[in-house]
This record gives C-alpha cells, structure tokens and sequence, in this order.
C-alpha cells in the first residue's frame, strides 16, 4: 500500500475516534468539485454536458473551504472537471493544508506543468494525474491524441519537483488485464508514488454506454490484472486499501457507504454519493440527516447493480480494515487471492427501479441564475 505512514495513521485514528463515539456514519472523504468544466471531453465522463450557464459556474475559495469545515472529513479530494480551470486552486488547496488535511487535485495534466509553480510540495498535497493506460489506450479513452505523452512529461516535472504524485486509473470493459498490468509496471517504473484504480461507473449521461463493467466482469478483470504481477518487476504500489483491491478481485462481499464520501459541487451536496446525482441538500448536515440512504446501494437501487466504485467501497474496506485488523494484515502480507471462489454477490431481486431525475436539479439552477443575472465566474481558458 502506498499511503504514507502519517496519512494512513492519522485516518486510522480518525475512524476509530468515529467508532469509539458511536457515530454510525460519519465521512471519510470529501469530493470537492469546484466546477464541471473540463478542457478534455471523454467518452465514459458523466459530469460535462451541462449547459454552459452551468459549466460557467464554479465554488468561490470560501465556499469550498467552508465545505472542507463543514463536512470535517480528513482526506479532500478535489476532481470536476479540470480543476486547474479554477483560477484560485492555488487558494484551495493551501486551505485545505492548513487545516492539516490530506489534499488530492485530480487533474487530466493538460495544465499541470503550466500551473505547477503556483504549487508547494507538502505532505499533505498529492496531485493525482487521470491515467487509464498505455499512450493508445488513455489517449482513445480521453478521445484525444498526445495526452499521454503529455501527462508523462507532467508528472516527470512533478516528482522532479519534489510532489507527491499518483495516478488515477478507471477501467472499463475493454481494458485487457494483460495490457493494465504492464502498464501498472511503467507508470511504477516513472517513479510515481501510487496508483488508484477503479472500474468507471455507467453514468446513464456518458457518451459512451457500451463499455462499462458488470460487477462479474469487474471482478474477472482485477483478477487478470493482479495475477500478472511480475516478481521481477517493482511491486505496484496503490493508494488505496487492500481490502478494497481485494473486493475488486470478488473475494469480499461488501456493501456501499454512499456518505463515506460526500459529494460538494456547485448544485450544492450531492444525495446520495460521488456517483448519482439525485437531489441536494444546502448544508452537510442536512445531507447526512436526511438522505434515506438505505434506499441506495447495490441490492437496494437499480442505478447500483454494477457500482463497485472506490467512492462508495472504499470506506467500507477501510471501516472493514479497522474492525477486522487481522484479516486486513494478512491479505496486505499475502496479497490479492486470485483464484479460488469469489464471495457471493449481493441478491438484485428486490432492488427498486432507476429513477431519471437528471433534468431537474439542472433546471433549476438555470432558474435561478436567471433570476440572479449572476455573471459567470472567470475560469482558466480550456487548451
Ligand atoms: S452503489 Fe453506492 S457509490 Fe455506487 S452508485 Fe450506488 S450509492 Fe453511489
């Protein structure tokens, strides 16, 4: 695992003070995004085809502060669309430093090397560079040639200059196991200080519908990817728990913590994850008070059949890791089970069906900036 000891210890303590004072839901990471604008337009993205008036929009300094404050959870990541758009990053991020939390910037790289110097290493600060694979595989996956070439180049300047740097890689059904795995081996091989992988998530809005992952599938293709770990090659590093890596693999049977992860954008808090967007609250304790959570979930939602994204099971993993420090110990000492039975899945049959509900949040927010003839926020110019 490739979290730093003081980030792994401080989160840990963090969720043990959670359990010890009986909280039963409690954040681990917020999601910030500060604007959907993005200067790319990938096939699987589910965040980019709003209206201009809307992609125009973004969280001021103090709104996304005051979101770090309100929420409390340790670990920020900020993502969007591209959040080296937002011209005050540089304010977000010492922000969020300053109040001693870990902070991630998600960022396609276009801009990176441009803006770097706005930046200060930190061991609070990661950029996390969105990766999907190897130059022909990311570059037909962000629907655009050279960007892997120049997210290389980036993220040679980053370690070069003293960053902590990880990329972000999310798979879909195309992804060939043999292919991840040695792309897995050079991006470890460029020096990068963790990967963090995913299967993409079908965003019912994504271009792209015919490429996302079935949980079976999901799980057949971690399998093939750990199983191609070479032990002559440097071992991959992850910034993410092992036993989430295993859960990806079928070896765990767990079920989505959508608040673990809550979601702060422009409309206001997301209910219920990261993932769906079906409704907002004005304040986090008014999303934590009263979303009906156990009406999403895989088993309890159509939209979720296939979600085994990191934002919903992750802090289930990490939560599972703290209660059961034994058995996380031995599958970090063993690593990933890559044959063998897969756990059972979780029983689809009662599910309730997908409700379409996109339009109406967006129209709303068109309303109201009729109304408030508010002029967009400036952003970066999209190369
Ligand atoms: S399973 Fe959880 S994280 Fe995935 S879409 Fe549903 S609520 Fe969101």
């Amino acid at each position: 695992m490739a979290i730093p000891l003081h980030q792994a210890l401080r989160v840990g303590a963090y969720v043990v003070k959670q359990h010890l004072l009986g909280r039963k839901r409690y954040p681990l990471v917020l999601m910030l995004e500060p604007l959907f604008r993005c200067n790319l337009a990938c096939a699987g993205c589910g965040k980019i085809d709003y209206p201009a008036e809307i992609l125009n929009q973004r969280l001021s300094v103090a709104e996304c502060l005051e979101a770090v404050d309100e929420c409390g959870a340790p670990v920020v990541v900020i993502a969007g669309g591209e959040p080296l758009l937002h011209k005050e990053l540089d304010q977000v991020v010492q922000g969020v430093i300053a109040r001693k939390k870990y902070v991630i910037v998600c960022t396609n790289a276009l801009l990176l090397e441009k803006k770097m110097e706005q930046f200060k290493p930190d061991p609070y600060f990661t950029w996390s560079v969105h990766l999907d694979g190897n130059r022909d595989d990311h570059d037909k996956s962000v629907c655009q040639e050279g960007v892997y070439d120049r997210c290389v180049s980036a993220i040679a300047k980053a370690k070069a200059a003293g960053f902590r740097v990880i990329i972000n890689a999310t798979l879909f059904n195309n992804a060939d196991p043999e292919r991840m795995a040695r792309f897995f081996d050079d991006v470890t091989e460029m020096g990068i200080d963790g990967i963090s992988v995913s299967p993409g998530y079908a965003y019912e809005r994504a271009p792209d519908q015919q490429h996302f992952l079935n949980r079976k599938a999901t799980k057949d293709l971690f399998r093939g990817i750990f199983s191609r770990a070479l032990p002559q090659k440097k071992k991959w590093q992850f910034n993410q728990s092992s036993m989430f890596l295993d859960f990806l693999a079928g070896n765990q049977t767990f079920h989505c913590t959508p608040w673990g992860n809550p979601t702060r954008t422009y409309f206001g808090w997301q209910r219920p994850c990261y993932l769906l967007g079906e409704g907002y609250a004005k304040t986090f304790k008014e999303l934590m008070e009263t979303t009906d959570w156990d009406k999403y979930g895989t088993g309890n939602y159509e939209k979720c059949a296939d979600c085994m994204v990191h934002s919903g099971y992750e802090a289930t993993a990490v939560a599972h890791s703290i209660k059961n420090p034994l058995k996380a110990a031995m599958v970090e000492l063993r690593g990933i089970r890559t044959t063998g039975p897969m756990a059972p899945d979780i029983d689809l049959s009662n599910q309730r069906p997908a409700e379409f509900v996109f339009s109406r949040h967006v129209q709303q927010a068109m309303e109201k900036l009729k109304h408030e003839k508010k002029k967009p926020e400036p952003v970066e110019p999209a190369e």
